[in-house]
């Protein structure tokens, strides 16, 4: 009797054990947010628990309620569903997917675990759960990793992961890919005049034009600022990239609508690097056609430009070159020669020209026509100019102590550093130092100086001859200048180039312009030198035409301070 006893307090407090666990059990499916069915295989019975309302407004308990479910998803995963409300046919614990709503942003996620006893199935739980937050996020996230927020497009990094696709397929199907670089031009100059409101407008609404050419062989991708990527496969399809350059042209031709009725016309540069030609590395290849685009630029703009070894070599050798540039900076390696200056009547020493010169790593002179231009791209010139200019006034001021005679000091300066601020009390204060009066001295400016703001440039040119600084205008004939020009420009001296001096005394034509501008700067009081006189004929004839200098291999080339000397004592 004990022993019955016993055996029941056992039951009973298993029985209340059991239904305290399952009291917790059910606590927990009810409290989360997950709605479950239970199916009980034995039994043959469905339960549904927890959140069951929040998803589905009928229950189920039977297959064709199960159908109904299927139903409520997007088309597509039928048979994905049927797999997993059946998981038990593959034999299978444990399966779980993320399924879309019909006709809604809504996504649940669905799992499904059987339980076996041996071989045989005996329960089976559908777990439904609300992941549409995290859906959402993940997509943001995606859109934020894959595009570009200003227009949508994809962004560079995504286009990289596209693009290497396009080169993979290409590589195995012997096909090609065209990168194209594509700059709007002046785009600084709209930003910077029309504010950068407009200039992002202005990138958004080319970007969506842009966009109308992607398609399953076209990708198009928006860098940074103004500038766009895109990548073709098999251009030798309809949409060749001379079609679409066609296109981007006839486009730009209307303006692009803005608010408040901002109409902007614009042209785009465009490079252009294709696989196989130009390498079979996509990075290069983006380089390159970036590289070809800066040629295009350069010849003018609103213009194509395919890829050629030169436009690369020539590019290779421009960063070479600057490279040597800024070790030269470092080593303060640069020198000054002078190249002497004559009166063609007196033949006496008129002055001598400063020419600067680098010296590279390897101790060979680098031309200034090569790395000047370089030197006003980086913003380098005004240290070097700066150099050049103390260097050569404190050179011409020990000369002109020593030998006690008057001739003038020629430098030449680039427009960028005459158009800075404090140009002319920087030239006074080294005038000052090195006790040199501002009458020794003249100015090479070219008509680069002019183009900025002619006014402030004549204000600046007539304030320094004020102080009896001479300004002579460099390289004339080579320009735009006009002979009508010349008679509102603040100068004293005119220096005809080199070229125009090649040219006479053979060309009748040469021979008449020449001519009448000797006859005009006599009349508006300019003094002439003609540069790059190299033969006795041309000496002649620019004599008989009363030129008053001349300056050219024929009476001295650019030379050292201490050879210099020597013509001065030659001279007195
Ligand atoms: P540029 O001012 O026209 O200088 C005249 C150039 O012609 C010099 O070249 C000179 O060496 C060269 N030359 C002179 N006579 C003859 C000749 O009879 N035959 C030939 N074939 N050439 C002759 P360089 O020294 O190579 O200078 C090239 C250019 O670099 C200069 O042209 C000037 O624009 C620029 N440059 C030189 N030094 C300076 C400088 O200190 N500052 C700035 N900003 N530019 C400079
Ligand atoms: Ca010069
Ligand atoms: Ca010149």
């Amino acid at each position: 009797m004990d022993e019955l006893h016993y055996q029941i307090d056992l039951l009973t407090a298993m029985n209340q054990k059991l239904a305290t666990k399952e009291l917790m059990y059910r606590t927990i499916c009810e409290t989360s947010s997950a709605a479950f069915l239970f199916f009980d295989l034995k039994k043959n019975s469905i339960e549904t628990i927890g959140c069951w309302s929040d998803f589905f407004d009928f229950s189920v308990k039977n297959r064709i309620d199960l159908d109904r479910i299927i139903e409520l998803y997007e088309e597509g995963y039928e048979l994905e569903l049927q797999d997993l409300f059946f998981l038990e046919k593959q034999k299978k614990t444990h399966s779980v997917n993320d399924f879309k709503r019909k006709n809604s942003q809504i996504w649940t996620e669905i799992d499904c675990y059987v339980g076996y006893e041996g071989e045989q199935p005996i329960y089976k739980i559908l777990r439904f759960k609300n992941v549409t937050k995290i859906k959402i996020q993940n997509e943001e996230l995606k859109y934020m990793a894959y595009y570009d927020p200003m227009t949508g497009l994809y962004n560079r990094n995504y286009f990289f992961q596209l693009a290497t696709g396009f080169l993979n397929k290409a590589k195995e199907n012997n096909d090609r890919v065209s990168i194209l670089f594509i700059d709007i031009d002046n785009f600084r100059q709209i930003n910077d005049g029309l504010g950068i409101l407009v200039g992002d407008e202005l990138v958004q609404e080319f970007g969506q034009f842009l966009k109308s050419f992607e398609d399953s062989n076209t990708i198009i991708s928006h860098f940074t600022s103004d500038i766009y990527c895109m990548a073709i496969y098999d251009p030798r399809g309809n949409r060749s990239v001379a079609a679409i350059h066609e296109q981007i042209k006839e486009r730009c031709q209307k303006p692009f609508l803005l608010t408040d009725n901002v109409e902007i016309t614009v042209s785009v540069s465009i490079g252009v690097a294709e696989y196989p030609e130009a390498s079979n590395e996509l990075l290069k290849l983006v380089n390159f056609a970036e590289i070809v685009m800066f040629k295009a630029k350069k010849n003018g703009k609103n213009r194509i430009q395919y890829f050629d070894d030169n436009i690369l070599t020539d590019f290779l050798k421009n960063v070479d070159l600057e490279n040597q540039l800024k070790s030269a900076i470092y080593r303060n390696s640069f020198e000054v020669l002078y190249q002497p200056q004559f009166d063609v009547k007196s033949r006496k020493l008129r002055g001598v020209e400063a020419l600067v010169r680098m010296r590279d790593e390897e101790g060979k002179l680098v031309s200034p026509a090569s790395f000047i231009p370089i030197a006003e791209k980086n913003g380098s010139i005004f240290t070097i100019g700066f150099w050049i200019m103390n260097e050569s006034i404190h050179t011409f001021s020990m000369l002109h102590k020593k030998y006690q005679m008057d001739f003038i000091l020629s430098l030449n300066i680039s427009a960028l550093q005459f158009e800075k601020p404090d140009f002319v009390s920087i030239l006074m204060e080294c005038l000052k130092k090195y006790e040199v009066s501002p009458e020794l001295i003249e100015l090479e400016l070219t008509e680069s100086v002019m183009i900025k703001d002619l006014n402030q440039m004549k204000d600046k040119m007539q304030m320094l001859r004020e102080y009896g600084v001479k300004i002579s205008l460099d390289d004339f004939g080579t320009g735009y200048s006009s002979l009508s020009y010349l008679k509102g420009l603040p100068i004293d001296t005119l220096k005809i180039d080199k070229s125009f001096v090649d040219t006479v005394p053979n060309d009748p034509i040469s021979k008449t312009i020449m001519e009448s501008i000797m006859n005009l700067t006599k009349q508006l009081d300019f003094v002439t030198i003609a540069e790059g006189v190299e033969t006795e004929e041309q000496f002649v004839y620019l004599n008989s035409i009363q030129c008053d200098n001349i300056q050219g291999y024929l009476m001295g080339k650019p030379m050292t301070a201490s050879d210099l000397e020597n013509v001065i004592i030659h001279c007195i």
